[in-house]
């Protein structure tokens, strides 16, 4: 286990490696922030900071809900690669089982912040993310289809080595999704005309 005074020297040492000074006034702070940014961009390695994820009974309003809920959002992360930011859009979309449990839709955007927490490559991260929701919604009465695209822009691509235009889409299907060709069509149809 390191500890945060390792952590910190540890930057001085890579501030000084990539021929700066580490003592000069603009970095005497940076590798506090560092640490302090580390702490928040990858919360996704710690339990205890996982979002709690509210689910409804669906007909608890008098409705049953059974037809297509899309829900979109930005999502940040970084390459397991380079430690370089991928970022980019995810279209997340579900369609309820009559019997099972609706999500608050808040909690899906939380859910992929979390995921996006740590060291991914993209498509583990849509995995990691289809996972949580997925157990959220129990097993009992799972919902009919599942879809996750994540469409990404990747740094390590973008500014540095190839330097060519980093986009990537990565897709996580399930249930009518995968096996219903007109679910599938009417979900893409949404996420390519976005
Ligand atoms: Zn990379």
């Amino acid at each position: 286990m390191i500890t945060e005074q390792q952590a910190r020297q540890h930057i001085v040492e890579l501030l000084e490696y990539i021929g700066d000074d580490p003592t000069r006034e603009g970095l005497q702070g940076t590798p506090d922030r560092m640490l302090r940014m580390f702490n928040e961009i990858f919360r996704g390695y710690d339990p205890a900071r996982k979002p709690t994820i509210t689910t409804f009974q669906n007909g608890r309003d008098g409705i049953i809900y059974d037809d297509m809920i899309i829900d979109k959002g930005n999502f940040y992360s970084l390459c397991e690669h380079h430690c370089r930011t991928i970022f980019g859009e995810y279209y997340f979309a579900y369609i309820p089982n009559p019997k099972g449990r609706i999500l608050g839709l808040s909690k899906i955007g939380r859910v992929v912040d979390y995921c996006s927490s740590r060291l991914q490559i993209q498509e583990r991260l849509a995995r990691d993310i289809v996972n949580m929701l997925q157990e959220a919604l129990g097993t009992e009465y799972p919902p009919q289809g599942i879809a996750l695209v994540l469409k990404g822009r990747h740094m390590c691509k973008e500014s540095r080595g190839a330097r060519k235009e980093g986009h990537m889409i990565s897709s996580c299907l399930i249930g009518d999704f995968r096996d219903d060709p007109a679910t599938r069509a009417e979900f893409m149809r949404f996420v390519n005309n976005d």
